[in-house]
């Protein structure tokens, strides 16, 4: 079988993914577990192969998240990190009910529009008017008559992560979908929580949602069961077909996460950011753009002083096998996304060519 390319991924999602993933998603797409049948083709009903691998799956999650089986339901969805922004004010945000909103990003904004078409929104602190190249601060206290509180604890887009759990007073959602399993945090802390696959988890086409059983007593409106948390759970995920496949891939990747540990996964990403945040602001051709504070330690976004030499640093990446290092199509820029499955080397490389590229430039100046 061929390696894989290369080639060094530092796109915001899909993402990079560990090499033995993707080595043994390969295997199981020709014969999953010697059954004969490919992963693509194992029955998800009544069959042993799925139920083993759907167990797994959820045990491991809550294991990494340090988390207790009779408290919290693990469920594998699909519709992506859009699908939950609808899906959390469906079934928790009663129309005469307020939920609050952290406004730190492009994807928080977004929930927060979601949640308007079903209830009231109370914006508890923005950094929209700032572009968001900070986060906003909590100033007045949390209202404790919301219904919930909902934040995104990394913004993918914007590049900066919040390294607090805000205290509340109401029960508190996060979209975790671009920092999931990247350092240690306390998950008992929330009481749902989501993130997208193709990030830190797996392939796109699934998304991982952790929620606190007694939660799903209080849905606040008649919902299809496709869109209702609790009937989803009743179902343990298989309410309609799975997607067998992707949810087999973020357990290759769970597993995997396992066996480096979360303390060596937080390690390499504190040593990885260190390294590039030190490079951009050493590098005289480059300028970071979010608050130092407020700096992701997974998405990193920072700028030329003009868009040739943007371009010009994207082309000479790629012609030295490094691809997705433009900014998200909304904010241009440029973003480097630095998730568990990207190694210190790889950075190392990164680094080691962003200095080449100064120094070619400043030859011809
Ligand atoms: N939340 C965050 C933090 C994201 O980065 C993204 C982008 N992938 C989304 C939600 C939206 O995810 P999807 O494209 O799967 O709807």
């Amino acid at each position: 079988m061929n390696t894989h390319s290369p080639i060094i991924n530092f796109g915001a999602g899909p993402a990079a993914l560990p090499q033995v993933v993707l080595t043994e998603a390969a295997e199981a797409v020709i014969n999953y577990k010697d059954s004969g049948l490919s992963i693509l083709e194992i029955p998800h009903r009544g069959g042993q192969l799925f139920e083993e691998l759907l167990s797994e799956s959820k045990a491991l999650v809550l294991e990494l998240c340090q988390l207790n089986p009779d408290t919290y339901d693990v469920l594998w969805l699909q519709g992506g990190g859009r699908l939950q922004f609808a899906m959390i004010p469906m079934n928790f945000l009663d129309s005469t009910a307020s939920a609050g909103y952290i406004d730190s990003g492009f994807w928080a904004h977004d929930a927060q529009e979601h949640a308007k078409q079903y209830g009231n929104v109370h914006t508890i602190a923005s950094s929209r008017a700032l572009n968001y190249t900070m986060l906003p601060e909590i100033e007045a206290p949390i209202p404790n008559n919301l219904s919930y509180l909902h934040y995104t604890t990394n913004n993918t887009i914007y590049g900066s992560q919040f390294s607090n759990i805000p205290n509340s007073p109401v029960p508190l959602f996060a979209d975790m979908s671009s920092d999931i399993f990247a350092q240690h945090r306390d998950y008992s802390r929330f009481d749902l929580f989501y993130a997208v696959a193709q990030k830190n988890l797996g392939a796109a086409g699934v998304t991982l949602v952790v929620i606190k059983k007694n939660l799903l007593g209080k849905i606040v409106r008649k919902l299809p069961p496709i869109l209702d948390y609790q009937q989803q759970a009743m179902q343990h995920s298989v309410l309609n077909t799975p997607p067998v496949f992707g949810i087999y891939v973020s357990l290759l990747v769970l597993r995997w996460i396992k066996a480096k540990g979360i303390d060596t996964i937080e390690k390499d990403n504190n040593a990885k950011a260190t390294l590039l945040y030190k490079e951009i602001d050493r590098n005289t051709l480059l300028e970071g753009i979010v608050e130092e504070n407020s700096r992701s330690k997974m998405n990193v976004v920072f700028r030329t002083s003009n868009s040739q030499t943007e371009k010009e640093l994207i082309s000479f990446c790629k012609e030295n096998g490094i691809e997705g290092i433009g900014g998200h199509r909304s904010v241009g820029g440029l973003r480097v996304s630095l998730y568990n499955a990207i190694t210190v080397q790889q950075v190392e490389k990164l680094v080691s060519l962003l200095q080449q590229f100064e120094q070619e430039k400043l030859k011809h100046t």
